[in-house]
């Protein structure tokens, strides 16, 4: 049985009081909602604060990103062992801001992946097309890029632990949201894919987030769909009562 999870993504938001508060609030609703996992990923600046709010409660808390080489003369950048030595649990990966703002390239993503579980931090990989993408017909071509570059070289019991992101580039941030039926129908084609690259087992274990415009109006209606675990949220993430009752949507879905 997968664990629905719903992890915030607050991007290069709040100041250090409203990530606190932020984070308490998650921290409550992750007690009152075990059957769903939540976490969040801060700006790294604020990391230390929120992770010790979170201490002692189920909150789960990442990176929101992570350079490939364990230290050096990398100005600007954070290591894969600063993340783990803090507390992080998890380091999303791949986000599509890191891949098209940034400039980010597979390649350099699937080290990352590795780098990531050298430190026993469990990535979050976003994979995802963007709105050309999809309408020219490559929306699996472009998402079996990212998972296969993303889980390349990965033992079994690691690509257990990734968790992967379904973030359609055009839905991020823009208030449009991959229906229902159109982001089951690229998650099941993602499961489809790891029990081709791994197996059966393998493809039932590994959950896969939608991210793209998560709200509470939509969030309950997403979760019902059979492969889609969870959200990867922004925006509804930076207020606790959005991104609570998100959590709750999820759990309505998927409880008896
Ligand atoms: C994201 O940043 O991963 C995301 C899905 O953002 P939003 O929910 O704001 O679309």
């Amino acid at each position: 049985m997968r664990k629905p999870f719903i992890c915030g993504n607050w991007k290069m938001n709040t100041n250090r009081a409203e990530a606190v508060a932020l984070a308490e609030a998650a921290a409550a609703t992750a007690a009152d909602v075990p059957a769903v996992e939540v976490g969040a990923c801060p700006p790294a600046c604020y990391l230390e604060a929120v992770l010790a709010a979170a201490q002692g409660t189920p909150l789960v808390v990442g990176g929101q990103n992570m350079y490939v080489e364990p230290k050096g003369a990398f100005t600007g950048e954070i290591a894969g062992p600063m993340l783990a030595d803090l507390g992080c649990t998890y380091v999303i990966l791949g986000h599509s801001e890191r891949r098209h703002v940034f400039g980010e390239p597979d390649d350099l993503i699937s080290k990352k992946v590795k780098a990531a579980f050298e430190v026993g931090l469990k990535p979050i990989l976003c994979v995802g097309e963007l709105i050309d993408q999809r309408r020219a017909g490559e929306t699996e071509s472009v998402v079996r890029r990212h998972v296969t570059t993303g889980f390349e070289g990965l033992t079994t019991q690691q690509a257990a632990d990734v968790v992967i992101a379904y973030e359609p580039v055009w839905a991020i941030g823009t208030g449009e949201t991959a229906t229902p039926d159109q982001a089951q129908e690229v998650h099941a084609f993602l499961r489809r894919l790891l029990a081709d690259l791994y197996d059966a087992r393998l493809a039932r274990a590994v959950r896969i987030q939608y991210g793209g415009s998560v709200k509470p109006e939509n969030a309950r209606d997403l979760m019902a769909q059979a492969d889609i675990d969870g959200a990867l949220v922004g925006g509804a993430s930076l207020k606790a009562d959005s991104f609570a009752a998100i959590i709750s949507g999820a759990a309505q879905a998927k409880g008896p």
